[in-house]
């Protein structure tokens, strides 16, 4: 049988001294997925992305990652497997310039030399950050942080990514790399996990997981769970503006995206039988 990629077997975890933040968590990801993971804020979305890397470990339960359990793998066979990229990219940048700040993940797993250098050079032309390789990342426009800090975790090529908003503050040129680097992840087998706030690229994941104080409340294919009004409203969520529109037209399924709702207005209106517009 083929190991997921990621296997959470009933995690419970609570702050030191606070209150139960996950409660008996079950999820298993097989390579290749792409997980959305929504919630209102509080939900315990970043306390569980956390578990991946082996940040936090959970209070019961065990999370296997590739089938190593987090608290027996080594941080450095972790790193190996997860790229983990913060909430807020001012937390993961230390580096003196933005060159360094790329070369230090593949240089912590054993890139050297000519390998090293051709690895940086590509993950800065991929991110459009080759002129800005001798700057220190500090300085750097929030969205360009945010860039950098994802330029440094796409170095690694990892198989498994674990994201936490990573399109936030990034818009035009700059959301399309990212995008585009997600899909080409995507293409070549990868797993990514993702917590956002952003419908709209949930739609577009393989699997959308809605997280309610700590629990799992759904798990399925954005055309399910964004079919749920009901069940988004449990979860202090609203539907996609496009799911609402179809809906309010009466088109038949969510229409995940604006142009599903133009395909589909169009569909009918092309249908045998109908009369003609004005
Ligand atoms: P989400 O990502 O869904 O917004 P979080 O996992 O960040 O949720 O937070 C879940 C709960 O855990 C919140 O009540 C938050 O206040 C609490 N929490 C998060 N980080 C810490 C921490 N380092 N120490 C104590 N409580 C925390």
């Amino acid at each position: 049988m083929t190991v997921p990629a990621i296997q959470l077997e009933h995690i419970h975890y609570a702050y030191p001294d606070g209150p139960p933040i996950l409660r008996d968590i079950n999820l298993s990801i097989p390579a290749g997925q792409s997980v959305a993971l929504i919630g209102v804020n509080g939900s315990g979305k970043t306390t569980l992305l956390r578990h991946l890397i082996g940040l936090l470990h959970p209070e019961e339960g065990r999370v296997l990652i590739n089938g190593v359990d987090t608290r027996t793998a080594t941080i450095a066979a972790l790193a190996r497997q997860v790229g983990f990229a913060f909430q807020k990219p001012e937390h993961q940048l230390f580096s003196a310039t933005t060159r360094a700040e790329i070369a230090f993940g593949p240089h912590n797993l054993g890139l050297r030399g000519a390998a090293l250098d051709a690895r940086v050079a590509e993950t800065l032309e991929q991110f459009g950050l080759t002129a800005l390789a001798q700057h220190p990342p500090a300085v750097l426009s929030f969205s360009y942080r945010r860039l950098v800090a994802l330029a440094s975790i796409a170095a690694l090529h990892t198989p498994i990514l674990a994201l936490d908003e990573p399109l936030v503050g990034l818009d035009g040129l700059w959301r399309r790399r990212v995008i585009a680097w997600l899909e080409a992840h995507q293409a070549a087998g990868g797993t990514t996990v993702m917590v956002t706030h952003q419908l709209r690229l949930a739609a577009k994941m393989t699997r959308v997981l809605v997280m309610r104080r700590g629990e799992l409340l759904a798990d399925g294919p954005p055309e399910e769970v964004f079919a749920r009004p009901d069940l988004l409203a449990e979860a202090g969520l609203a539907e996609p503006f496009s799911v609402a529109l179809g809906r309010a037209l009466g088109l038949p399924g969510p229409t995940l995206r604006i142009r599903d709702v133009l395909a589909a207005l169009t569909e009918a209106d092309a249908a045998p039988g109908r009369p003609p517009g004005p």
